[in-house]
């Protein structure tokens, strides 16, 4: 059995055969760990019926380990000096495609449709560019892909965002926005040792679970959105304040107070302690007015 890629010899060595540099600016920090890599796949759930959808393959180390456990594999990736590289480091497997395009312009959808089968079980699995993970996980659920869930290696800090609870200080408007569409947990924490190179931040592994049916209703999504970024605007402010200045000439303040009260929520509440519901009562509660 071949070497894995993700060993730092290996990774070395493919390195230096095609004079690979990273590029920070494209968020390279490549894996040397299979046991994280193992891992990941584990925590995914991948297994011989599943489609596995990853983003940014790098040189290969965790194609690999999906390669190997998945029926196919679809890799974007957007640097162009990859694409030979990875056709020599999968050689061995012919379940894999890589597609050359930058993610957050890729049409995903068709894609999938092009290479999956029909009503395939699909999983989304990567150690993501920091500078994007925020836009690229937003474009997956936003578009509602016909993905079953989304394991990622990120940033912490924003792992930790996106899985927060009302009442700590990770939670805020990005905590909704994912959890409106998915069940977030943070699975694992990373240290920074198993990178190359190694990056300035700590990271985890974050895993979402797509629902079926948003956890609330809400009468205009767009609203809601507006509403729950409005009510975080300033943190030390209470919602009352914080809404009222970002509705300032569509509603008064007056009326405003009197549907917070109807909704029952407390004007001087801050939006920290707001669960998901609350949130929709209130939005839902204004947008009516
Ligand atoms: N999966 C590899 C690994 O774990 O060793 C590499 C991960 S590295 C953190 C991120 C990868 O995403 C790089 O290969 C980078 O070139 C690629 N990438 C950066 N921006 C991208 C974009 N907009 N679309 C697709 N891939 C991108």
């Amino acid at each position: 059995k071949a070497k894995a890629i993700a060993t730092p010899t290996r990774t070395k060595e493919i390195l230096q055969k095609y004079g690979f540099s990273f590029k920070k600016s494209l968020g390279q920090n490549f894996l040397i760990d299979v046991n994280i890599l193992e891992n990941i796949v584990q925590h995914a759930g991948i297994d011989d019926q599943s489609g596995a959808i990853e983003i940014g393959p790098g040189i290969g180390a965790l194609t690999e380990q999906l390669a190997r456990h998945a029926d196919r594999v679809v890799a974007f990736e957007i640097d162009q000096r990859l694409v030979p590289i990875l056709d020599d480091t999968l050689a061995a497997y012919d379940n894999v495609s890589v597609v050359n395009q930058d993610i957050l312009k890729a049409d995903v959808r068709n894609v999938i449709e092009q290479h999956f089968e029909h009503g395939q079980s699909l999983k989304v699995v990567a150690n993501l560019p920091y500078y994007i993970t925020t836009p690229i996980l937003m474009k997956l659920l936003m578009e509602r892909l016909p993905v079953e869930n989304i394991t990622v290696m990120i940033q912490k800090e924003v792992a930790d965002r996106m899985a927060a609870e009302p009442n700590t200080k990770s939670y805020g408007s990005l905590s909704i926005a994912v959890q409106y569409y998915t069940e977030a947990k943070v699975v694992m924490n990373v240290p920074k040792t198993v990178f190359m190179p190694q990056p300035n931040v700590d990271s985890s592994v974050l895993q979402l679970k797509l629902r079926d049916e948003p956890p609330v209703i809400v009468e205009d999504e767009e609203f809601f959105f507006e509403v729950v970024q409005a009510t975080f605007g300033q943190r030390r402010k209470t919602l009352m304040n914080n809404l009222s200045r970002h509705l300032k000439g569509k509603i008064d303040k007056a009326e405003l107070r009197a549907k917070l009260e109807a909704a029952g929520i407390d004007p001087g509440r801050r939006g920290e302690s707001l669960s998901m519901e609350e949130f929709a009562a209130l939005a839902n509660a204004i947008y009516e007015a």
